[in-house]
């Protein structure tokens, strides 16, 4: 007979890095798995996603990108951001090409609650993507049962969020606004109808792996009653030094001449650091980071993505001479570096990460110890994750979250010198590291065939399958 008409997954990403990232990934995942993929973006963020796609020849079913026109001026968002809310609304029940696509399930990000509504009117199963930690949707939801502002703690005072299963606490000033503060905002308006809108979807796609977090995998299925597939560390997908060169933004490094240098060094001699695609230190706060690197006499890769006070110089915070005096002993890379091969090279001994969780997960996977410096989102979650229940990690000391990271609370130069030290060299140290090194070869045994991660994903798309199948009778 005809061949079966493949399956049709159509992806709306959050168009943030941390979100397209791995989106691009499961879609990846998926197209390896014989799915027909469309990623929809807008024309400002689909290049990130094009260089992408079209030099991956390794992928088997190739990756569609449906660039919806972005009406310019629109909404009053400010100029340069296109949010895809507005573009998949406008062009849903016209967009030619895209009707014909015929999809067969949407995968849309947390942000996008409207999306449960676009996959019911074309009775499609709608999955959400979270780009977190099982352990943070499980603690953000006990949190919004536990309501902390609520209770008589101080601000600093840590508290212990209740029935999860470790003793985990922070304090109130570590948590977003949304479960600090009384009242409603437009950020609390859009959690609660993204609660609503989830409690009616198909189910939730998870980047994590079983092994990593069991216990809360568990919790958020049998306790919450979610319906949940885990299909990562979907960054794994990535296997040659192209593909990991390639993901997300053009490099500020060239990658050859990165390699090389991590070439002449010994392995887990050099600390990489690192804070995400969105955070930005104060002039204040890039010093003592610098002043900290040259203090602990360790080698580095520092990537800077710039500083959030207006105009300021470089002068202004990296220390005079600092490049020179610093030659073949460590790197700053200004913008965008290729973290993922960066990371994975053997050289790298540990992360000082922001804790996003991208950048949680890529540091597990390779196996290296980190120093965590959370900021914002639930950064602070993921720190209690890495430093207290898997024991692979040093807290720097962040203490308040701060949307910006301008308003946090100075980190000095001591407490980052000091968990450069401990991280880098002793008794507790080989400890995390050989912590470290057993997760990352259950993260790669997740991945491969018959492995957990590997399993769901099976499981997954079997279940599209027969509810389509269903459906077209
Ligand atoms: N990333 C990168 N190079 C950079 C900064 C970030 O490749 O210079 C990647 C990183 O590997 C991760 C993603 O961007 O996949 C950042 O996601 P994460 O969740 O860690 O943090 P966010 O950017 O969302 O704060």
């Amino acid at each position: 007979g005809a061949e079966p008409r493949l399956l049709h997954a159509v992806f709306f990403p959050f168009q943030a890095h941390g979100h397209m990232i791995p989106a691009l990934d499961i879609a990846r995942l998926f197209a390896s798995r014989r799915v027909r993929t469309t990623i929809i973006s807008t024309p400002l963020n689909a290049p990130s996603f094009q260089k992408s796609i079209k030099s991956s020849p390794e992928l088997g079913t190739p990756i569609t990108l449906e660039i919806f026109p972005f009406p310019a001026k629109a909404y009053g968002l400010p100029d340069g951001v296109e949010n895809v809310e507005q573009a998949v609304s406008l062009n849903l029940f016209g967009h030619g090409s895209w009707r014909a696509a015929a999809p067969d399930c949407l995968v849309a990000d947390m942000f996008f609650p409207w999306a449960t509504d676009v996959a019911a009117k074309l009775n499609i199963p709608r999955l959400v993507f979270h780009g977190t930690s099982f352990f943070y949707l499980c603690a953000s939801d006990v949190l919004r049962l536990y309501k902390p502002h609520t209770t008589p703690h101080s601000d600093n005072e840590p508290f212990s969020l209740p029935t999860l299963p470790h003793e985990v606490k922070l304090t109130r000033m570590q948590l977003p606004p949304d479960y600090r503060e009384n009242g409603e905002s437009d950020s609390t308006r859009l959690l609660t109808r993204v609660k609503e809108s989830e409690e009616k979807t198909y189910g939730v796609i998870v980047n994590s792996f079983y092994e990593l977090e069991s216990a809360y995998a568990d919790y958020y299925r049998k306790v919450l009653g979610r319906r949940a597939w885990h299909i990562g560390p979907v960054s794994l997908c990535n296997r040659s030094t192209e593909e990991k060169a390639r993901r997300g933004k053009e490099a500020a490094i060239n990658e050859h001449e990165c390699l090389k240098w991590l070439d002449s060094k010994e392995p887990n001699s050099v600390v990489y650091l690192c804070f995400g695609s969105t955070v930005k230190f104060t002039t204040a706060q890039l010093r003592e980071i610098a002043l900290s690197l040259e203090a602990s006499g360790q080698q580095f890769i520092w990537v800077v993505r710039g500083c959030s006070d207006d105009g300021a110089k470089e002068q202004q915070w990296l220390p005079q001479g600092f490049e020179r005096k610093m030659e073949g002993k460590g790197l700053v890379v200004r913008g965008w570096a290729p973290q993922m091969l960066i990371l994975d090279h053997e050289a790298i001994g540990a992360f000082v990460t922001h804790c996003g969780w991208n950048s949680t997960l890529e540091g597990v996977s390779a196996g290296v110890p980190m120093v965590t410096w959370p900021v914002f989102a639930e950064q602070f979650f993921n720190e209690k994750l890495v430093t207290e229940i898997l024991n692979i990690g040093i807290p720097v000391g962040a203490k308040q979250w701060s949307e910006t990271a301008s308003g946090s609370v100075l980190v000095k130069q001591e407490a980052i010198e000091m968990a450069l030290r401990q991280i880098m060299a002793g008794e507790a140290a080989e400890e995390m590291r050989s912590r470290a090194k057993k997760l990352k070869e259950m993260a790669w045994r997740s991945v491969e065939v018959g492995g957990s991660s590997y399993s769901d994903l099976s499981a997954l798309i079997e279940e599209l399958s027969s509810y389509h199948l269903h459906k077209s009778k």
